[in-house]
């Protein structure tokens, strides 16, 4: 990360891979037409692929952050006549939670309270009559990720519908939506896609896909609309066309070396960056980080968003801060996009220029 003029350690915006940034540089092309198509057929057919969807899925593309994708697969998956179980464990859960209040659609919430789920004892007096389970994969807002094979198992007792906002931990923390019993995968471009905000998109299995309710749609985000215009690699609506150029790039990158050279290049970077934390004195605010972020908490009672004003002041270091009662608490940095060790040696030496001055 040579001569730049800050540096992105935040889940999102993230470091760009080159390829990316290039594209971003360019006019913006006319898009009815089937030189796009053809972007977009092979957008769709190369994220089937990478999230190994069950035969049959689709992938719907919506000019929208991450947010826009979850009330999207909210409103056009979910009844509004039996509930959901919502596995609230932070600030996106909770976001999950307000969806379906607005909608009105009922909710079974559970509270993980940093547990990672894995005992199933948490979920187990939930979901009797359910239609559906909602959880972040990783719950970014504390860097909690989820036991997806637990959820898995409570989706099959259940017989719900598995809708998994995979957004913080999609290429950075292995996932696959058909081992996994996955129906509707949300993800979004400016995390772990390393691509500029503005797209998102949603896998849908063939069992989603079923459970589509047109009459309830919102017209913008209109599953069914986006599924027809998608026959033929068009959207209803005008998409975020660079962004789409970008994640086409980004993607053939993606499947010529492989997943695991990401997730290998994640855990690299978050495992370096942990071996260093003990000269601090910070502490692991998660016990089940992802490969995809690192949470810290000053063991000392110094103020976490000080440490974050003071990395971006003086050394345009960019971690994110936490917010509510976490303010003060915590603070995060995310192993997500094109980031190297070289990169985390910019903000460990920071972090010692701090402690020294401290
Ligand atoms: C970032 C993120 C989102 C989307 O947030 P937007 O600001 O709307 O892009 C959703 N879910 C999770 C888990 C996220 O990390």
């Amino acid at each position: 990360m040579l001569e730049r003029s800050f540096y992105l350690f935040t889940p999102g915006p993230v470091a760009l891979p080159e390829e990316v940034r290039a594209i971003g540089a360019q006019h913006v092309p006319y898009f009815r037409n089937d030189a796009f198509s053809e972007v977009v057929f092979d957008c769709e057919r190369m994220l089937l692929q990478l999230t190994s969807a069950p035969e049959g899925s689709r992938v719907v593309f919506l000019t929208a952050s991450g947010t826009g994708a979850m009330e999207a697969a909210v409103q056009n998956l979910l009844r509004r006549d039996r509930s959901v179980v919502v596995v609230n464990g932070g600030t996106f859960g909770q976001r999950f939670v307000e969806l379906c209040h607005h909608a009105s659609i009922p909710t079974e919430v559970c509270l993980s309270e940093g547990d990672n789920l894995s005992s199933g004892k948490r979920l187990e007096p939930f979901g009797r009559d359910a239609q559906a389970l909602l959880v972040n994969l990783h719950e970014t807002s504390c860097g909690l990720l989820y036991d997806i094979d637990a959820i898995d198992r409570f989706c099959q007792e259940r017989n719900l519908l598995n809708i998994v906002d995979g957004i913080s931990a999609f290429l950075t923390d292995p996932v696959d939506m058909t081992a996994n019993h996955i129906d509707a995968f949300i993800l979004s471009s400016q995390k772990g896609l390393a691509l500029p905000p503005g797209l998102s998109m949603v896998v849908l299995s063939p069992r989603a896909i079923d459970a589509i309710q047109p009459e309830q749609a919102p017209f913008y985000f209109n599953f069914e609309a986006y599924l027809k215009d998608g026959m033929r690699g068009q959207t209803p609506f005008t998409p975020a066309v660079s962004v789409i150029l970008q994640l086409h790039a980004r993607l053939k990158n993606l499947i010529a070396r492989g997943l695991d050279f990401e997730y290998q290049r994640a855990a690299r970077c978050a495992s370096y960056f942990r071996s260093h934390v003990s000269r601090w004195p910070l502490r692991f605010y998660s016990q089940h980080m992802p490969n995809a972020m690192t949470i810290l908490s000053p063991s000392d009672g110094r103020n976490a968003f000080e440490i974050v004003q003071y990395l971006a002041e003086k050394h345009r270091v960019f971690v994110a801060p936490n917010g509510g009662a976490l303010k003060k608490i915590a603070f995060r940095v995310a192993h997500m996009g094109d980031q190297t060790e070289a990169d985390l040696d910019v903000l460990i030496a920071a972090l010692d220029a701090y402690y020294a001055n401290a």
